[in-house]
């Protein structure tokens, strides 16, 4: 029996240590399929394009210029740094007019050269990332320089301004967007099918950025065949886009907790302030809940930090999806969450807090070719009713889950309410 539990110890030991070098590895199995599916799927691309190209001084001039274009792009911008996770750049205004302009041999290979410099000058992220981004990018601008050149001839004609081939561009690039958003979002839901298929495509900002990067490709591209020296020009803007948009990720990255993507401790805080400051003005209710994973360190124990951290983002993701656009959700610190439900009287918060306890309850996290479950604890404190500030609330609601694990946890609780003192009659009659 201890033997057994031993050598079960020492594999986990040995696939953790495989997969601290090999992060690849430790990810979900169909999630490797589909990356390395991708990456194959470009390397053959990259060997098909490059036997059947000609080779032409003008390509490979143009194809170093807007590669320079981009490195001048990361270089002026690395200074102010990354957020964590996946970040937005402009660089599509340098590979989708390489994709456009040029055989579609260089969109395979301008986004390795620019994932490179990335991660040598900007930041060296896990490996499998840059190159599945490479191999992303490369493909879809691959797929819409072929399918752009079979409707255009030559694509140089861009730059004579006659609609048909600038609508074809703008086609093309909306054709590189989707595809590269897909390829993308495939991974993204791969990753954690809990996640929403509308919240992995969807996203106003990612939108409007996508339209800003595909007018900046054909302007590229179209200036580009005016006259290769126009570049000079289109770098100034695009650098000063490229760094006002790191400058907001990276605003938005200070208020979020890097591991479960909700608000940290100190931004939840502000808003859960600015939140209870209202309803004290307008006289409308609202619920804060602190909830607390039981047993955490078991599972932590069991399975080891990584499962851990993936159970974390699981019971995260299930209380975003879960709750309305406008509560207020954070991670306090650990494995606390908290949420502020404005508007929610004693009924909603315990219903609301109820269904949030059954849902992360059916949640199970693969691991260890077993499933992992865990429930929650969670406390609940009223506006009014037990605090009138942030500090009475947490209070409160500390108190209710402090109560929900005594009475043997996976439970909501609520504070019992003293009633207020009754006055006695000065002169009791005799
Ligand atoms: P209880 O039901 O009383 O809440 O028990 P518990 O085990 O959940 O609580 P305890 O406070 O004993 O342990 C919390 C554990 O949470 C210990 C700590 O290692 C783990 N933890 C805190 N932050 C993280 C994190 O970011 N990732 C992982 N994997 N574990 C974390
Ligand atoms: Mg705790
Ligand atoms: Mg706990």
């Amino acid at each position: 029996m201890a033997a057994t539990s031993h050598a079960s110890v020492k594999s986990r030991d040995a696939v953790s240590t495989l997969a601290g070098r090999w992060p690849l590895l430790g990810q979900r199995r169909p999630l490797v399929v589909y990356l390395c599916a991708i990456v194959a799927l470009d390397l053959f691309a990259i060997l098909l394009f490059a036997t059947s190209a000609d080779f032409r001084w003008r390509d490979s001039l143009t194809f170093a210029a807007l590669m320079g274009c981009g490195v001048v792009c990361i270089e002026a911008t690395r200074r102010l740094g990354v957020p964590a996770g996946v970040s937005r750049d402009l660089l599509s205004a340098w590979w989708l007019p390489v994709a456009l302009l040029l055989p579609p041999i260089y969109a395979l290979f301008a986004p390795i050269v620019l994932q490179i410099l990335l991660q040598i000058r900007v930041r060296a992220t896990v490996l499998y990332r840059r190159v599945f981004s490479a191999a992303a990018i490369g493909l879809s601008g691959c797929t819409a320089s072929v399918v752009f050149h079979q409707f255009v001839e030559d694509p140089w004609v861009l730059s004579r301004g006659s609609g048909t081939p600038i609508t074809f561009a703008v086609a093309a690039a909306v054709l590189f967007s989707l595809l590269n958003i897909g390829l993308i979002a495939i991974a993204a839901h791969t990753a954690d099918p809990d996640t929403p298929w509308r919240e992995v495509l969807w996203d106003r900002e990612s939108v409007l950025l996508d339209i800003v990067e595909l007018c900046l490709g054909v302007t590229v591209s179209i200036g580009c065949g005016l006259n290769l020296a126009l570049l000079v020009l289109a770098l100034p803007p695009v650098v000063l886009l490229q760094r006002s948009l790191l400058h907001a990720q990276l605003q938005a990255a200070a208020r979020t907790d890097a591991k479960t993507g909700l608000l940290n401790a100190a931004a939840w805080q502000r808003e859960a302030d600015t939140e209870i400051v209202r309803a004290r003005r307008t006289g409308e209710t609202l619920a804060l809940l602190i909830i607390d994973i039981d047993h955490f360190k078991r599972v932590n124990d069991a399975h080891g930090h990584l499962v851990g951290d993936q159970v974390l983002v699981g019971v995260a993701s299930t209380l975003r999806g879960q709750l309305r656009d406008y509560d207020v959700v954070g991670r306090f610190g650990g494995e606390e969450f908290v949420v502020l439900l404005p508007g929610a009287d004693a009924d909603e918060a315990r219903s609301v807090a109820e269904r949030l306890r059954i849902r992360i309850g059916h949640m199970a996290v693969p691991a260890d070719d077993t499933l992992i479950r865990v429930t929650i604890s969670a406390g609940v404190a009223l506006m009014r009713v037990h605090g009138d500030d942030l500090i009475d609330l947490l209070a409160a609601a500390d108190l209710a889950l402090y109560r929900a694990k005594e009475l043997g946890r996976d439970r909501v609780c609520i504070p019992a309410v003293q009633p207020a003192p009754r006055s006695l009659p000065k002169d009791p009659a005799p």
